[in-house]
């Protein structure tokens, strides 16, 4: 065997290495015959139980990752329910048997097909990715048909790579749990899929767009994953398995904690790293890692992970459970970013009032009473800790100045109630064009700024974030770094504490731009909190600056990218 190596697009971050294990495809065996008239009934019995035993199927591997995935996450499987519990979905398989005399096979297929069909012709990007739900709806049913046995996925295990032709969630929620050394897949890897969601939050090197029949013949062959580069190699050389190994990242399971205190570059530069938190998993995560402080708490997921908003008691106990465990070092709590993609079910909003409706700190404005309660509650649980509060997609200075007389107001009530109450620092979220607009109003009132770079991206880009086609790196769009470097010049310049809390934070060229460019603090996922700091610890302040510079010059993506690919051979 061979050096070859595989590019594809990265979805997650990481370096593993392990045997490529192929998961085999299902055969769709779908019979073409006409089906005699006395077989009708049989057909439609077969196709009854094909359902209820892939509802029940899905069921069990829903139950089987409690705990595993969040709850937010585990609710992907539930598009899979509501599909097979559809009644009129039902009926059209069971009509097209009656009335075209088709196999229950045949039926399900075409059925199926119809609705991919109309969702290929949609521009919704997020609609286009259920295509690979229904493909595996539609697998699963017709194996369940012929009581085939199940692909070989049971037989993987955390030495492996996995190769895959379609990520569908639930194949990502099995991988996960098996906790496997990498991904690489052929399709369903978009970077907002759910099974990338999945991968992603698992902290396991994903890498898609990559040809599954070409793989198909390398099994077993030992590899290294590298979301880096982009890159699969097999049957890599020795030396490269030696560089790789030094360089490797600290996985999840690895259990290698970097525990060396503050994090800065190699001439001294001081980076402050905190972990942005969105479930329980993340927390663990972040309590078990060297981190400064947590730099975002996205409560709007207690919102949607429980079936009605959680009361006062209930979320003074959450947040200060956060406090407390972080032990004095600084926790900001994000009032409720409910809107865009973060539909609550216990708010009772449909995707259509949700068009109307408003998001971030101006929803929370107009349902004062729902926001009073929240904001009581990380009033109180400061008591605890250095407790923060930001506030999420503010658009202009008089949102932060009535959220101020709100918190004032809620501290006099509380010290009337002889409460001890605790001055808390207030932080504004900068991530909508606007409130770059009017950042030097907004500065005078806050204590910091945090840059969400996901929701300032899309705004220069005008998409929606929910069905966004953008690619992972397009933050790295000169318009958007030099709004970037905007914001931290002048939050500097008045003395304030700036951080970029997007998922850009996460991505080593990215952040080194974001050094460069004098951040304080970046706040990232907890699973990547490690490798970025080790990261840090190896570049020196001076070349980022001038990467800093260079880059906002560019005038297009592609510039940018020259440049850091250039850095990066230079060997930094
Ligand atoms: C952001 O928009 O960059 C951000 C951190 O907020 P969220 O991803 O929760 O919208
Ligand atoms: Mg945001």
């Amino acid at each position: 065997m061979s050096r070859k190596t595989f590019i594809g697009k990265s979805i997650s971050t990481g370096t593993g290495m392990g045997n490529l294990f192929v998961i085999q495809d299902y055969e769709l065996n779908i019979n073409n015959d006409i089906v005699e008239l006395s077989q009708i009934e049989n057909e439609i019995t077969a196709l009854e139980v094909a359902v209820c035993k892939t509802f029940i199927e899905i069921h069990d591997l829903k139950d089987g990752f409690k705990g595993i995935l969040s709850e937010e996450e585990n609710r992907i499987f539930e598009f899979y329910k509501e599909v097979l519990d559809d009644r009129t979905f039902f009926e059209e398989m069971r009509n097209t048997i009656k009335e075209k005399r088709y196999s229950a096979t045949k039926a399900i297929y075409t059925c199926i097909q119809k609705y991919i069909d109309d969702l290929t012709q949609s521009n919704d990007e997020y609609i286009k990715l259920r295509i690979y739900d229904l493909n595996d709806i539609r697998k699963r049913l017709i194996k369940n048909m012929y009581d085939e046995c199940e692909t070989n996925i049971g037989k993987i295990n955390s030495n492996h790579i996995a190769v895959v032709k379609e990520l569908t969630p639930i194949i990502a929620a099995t991988l996960s749990k098996k906790n496997v050394k990498g991904v690489v897949a052929q399709e369903g890897a978009g970077y907002y899929s759910h099974g990338s969601i999945i991968l992603r939050s698992s902290g396991i090197p994903t890498i898609g767009d990559i040809s599954f029949e070409k793989l198909a013949n390398e099994e077993d062959s030992f590899s290294i994953i590298d979301c880096t580069s982009n890159i699969l190699v097999v049957e890599p050389e020795e030396l490269e398995v030696l560089n790789y190994k030094s360089t490797i990242n600290y996985h999840i399971n690895n259990k290698e904690i970097e525990n060396r205190g503050p994090v800065s570059t190699k001439d001294g530069h001081a980076v402050g790293i905190h972990a942005n938190i969105s479930n329980v998993r993340d927390f663990s995560i972040a309590k078990t890692i060297n981190i400064d402080g947590i730099g975002l708490v996205r409560t709007e997921a207690l919102f949607i992970n429980y079936k009605k908003i959680p009361d006062e008691k209930r979320q003074f106990l959450i947040y200060s459970k956060i406090a407390k465990d972080m032990a004095g070092k600084p926790v900001v709590i994000r009032t409720a970013d409910v809107g865009g993609d973060k539909v609550p079910e216990s708010l009772g909003i449909n995707s259509e009032s949700l068009k109307r409706s408003s998001r971030g700190i101006k929803r929370s404005l107009e349902q004062k009473s729902e926001f009073m309660i929240q904001l009581k509650s990380i009033i109180r649980a400061a008591e605890f800790g250095d407790v923060r509060v930001s506030f999420p997609m503010v658009s202009n200075v008089q949102e932060i100045r009535e959220v101020k007389d709100i918190i004032n107001k809620l501290t006099e009530d509380l010290i009337l109630n002889n409460k001890e109450v605790k001055k808390i620092k207030i932080g504004a979220l900068i991530e909508t064009a606007s409130a770059v607009e009017q950042l030097d109003e907004i500065l005078k009132e806050v204590d910091f700024i945090s840059i969400g770079t996901n929701d300032l991206l899309h705004q220069i880009c005008n998409y929606n974030r929910k069905c966004s086609p953008l690619e992972k790196r397009t933050y790295l769009e000169p318009e958007l770094l030099r709004k970037i470097k905007y914001c931290i010049d002048r939050a500097i310049h008045i003395n304030k504490k700036v951080s970029v809390c997007g998922e850009m934070a996460a991505d080593l060229e990215a952040a080194v731009i974001l050094i460069g460019m004098g951040v304080h603090e970046l706040s990232l996922n907890p699973v990547s909190c490690s490798n970025i700091s080790k990261f840090i610890r190896s570049i020196n302040f001076n070349e980022a600056k001038k990467l800093a510079k260079d880059v906002i010059e560019c005038s297009s993506i592609e510039g940018v990218k020259d440049i850091l690919a250039h850095w990066m051979c230079s060997g930094m």
